[in-house]
């Protein structure tokens, strides 16, 4: 089992694309799957474009331990994937630049984009910025994030060999990232609020029937107590009452919330703060596309975010030869 996180040295942003103006053809805002895809596929097309890649390069999929789902690979390290999508992205020629961006707004015909360090023009806009972890909003839960409560197992399990831990949610994430840690730590408690898991069913089989695994159905964590060194339990209400569970990690998998707020005054959201999307990549703006995670497609699949990051750059290459 490898841990390896995290991108590759050999794949940092070269800093040399700002044009003197800043002005563009396309800015792509993400560094994950969405992004990347539609990077490569807009270096290809020979658009003027800049991506404006986030401090945690290769998105969620870059923190997922094993990818077993994506054509052409039974299994592999999700950090791996997407550093070998950003080396095909440089090898085709995208530029990358790594800042957040702040805000946009859309100006005599253009989009402004405003990052943590500079200011672009662009004639159209990729939103592929994801989504990150939702969090619970119960005690202790931020008081011991980092200090036993985690939202990614791939990173942190190591710290947990051989002791307790316990993972909240029952979606992919949830199970994948739990899967993994069965590896490591010498129990594991799965809560889900319901007492069917949504996840895929041949990996919620595999979790539920490992012998590390407990799993709390119907239940909710309401506390997650502790001390001076770190998390110690978690109170659950269960459908016989409270109950207090020793444990030394709790892995939060509730959802994930769209990073969106940057691109508010741009394109309708959700009730979720998803873009929402028509003909897959379109948006309510026309100079605006989406893809990923961001998006309220719904299917959220490392597969589905490159295919769309794909669209996304060939809608804008027609747009730009018309
Ligand atoms: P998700 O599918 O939305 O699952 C979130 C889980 O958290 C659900 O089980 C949900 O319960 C539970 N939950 C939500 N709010 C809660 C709350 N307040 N208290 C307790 N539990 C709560 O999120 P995800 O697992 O992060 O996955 C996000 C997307 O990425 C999905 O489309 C997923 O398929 C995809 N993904 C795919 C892979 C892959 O390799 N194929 C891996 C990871 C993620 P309910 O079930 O009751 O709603």
């Amino acid at each position: 089992m490898s841990f390896k996180v995290g991108i590759d040295p050999g794949l940092v942003n070269s800093g040399t694309g700002k044009s003197d103006t800043n002005s563009y053809e396309l800015v792509i805002a993400g560094g994950g799957p969405a992004a990347l895809s539609a990077a490569i596929y807009a270096a290809r097309y020979g658009i003027r474009h800049v991506v404006i890649e986030s401090w945690k390069p290769g998105g969620q999929a870059a923190l997922t331990a094993e990818i077993e789902n994506y054509p052409g690979f039974s299994s592999i390290v999700g950090s791996d994937l997407t550093n070998a999508m950003k080396k095909q992205a440089l090898e085709a020629g995208a530029v990358f630049q790594t800042e957040t961006v702040e805000n946009t707004t859309e100006e005599n015909g253009k989009i402004l984009v405003r990052t943590d360090s500079a200011k672009y023009t662009t004639d159209y806009l990729i939103i592929a910025t994801g989504a990150a972890p939702a969090t619970l909003g119960v005690s202790g839960e931020e008081k011991y994030y980092g200090r036993g409560v985690s939202f990614c197992a791939t990173c942190d399990a190591p710290f947990f060999r051989d002791k307790k831990a316990i993972v909240v949610g029952g979606g992919d994430s949830a199970v994948k990232e739990a899967l993994h840690l069965t590896h490591v730590v010498s129990e594991l408690g799965l809560v889900h609020r319901r007492d069917k898991l949504r996840a895929e069913p041949y990996l919620a089989k595999k979790l539920v029937e490992h012998e590390k695994v407990t799993t709390y159905w119907n239940s909710h964590l309401i506390e997650v107590t502790g001390d001076d060194q770190g998390v110690t339990g978690v109170i659950l209400d269960t459908p016989d009452g409270k109950k207090q569970i020793d444990t030394d990690g709790v892995f939060l998998y509730v959802g994930t919330i769209p990073a969106t707020e940057p691109f508010a005054s741009l394109v309708e959201l959700d009730k979720n703060k998803a873009v929402v999307t028509s003909g897959i990549v379109g948006t309510s703006n026309p100079r605006v596309f989406a893809a990923g995670d961001v998006t309220n497609n719904g299917f959220r699949q490392v597969v589905t975010a490159v295919s769309e990051g794909a669209r996304a750059s060939a809608a804008v290459f027609e747009l730009l030869e018309n």
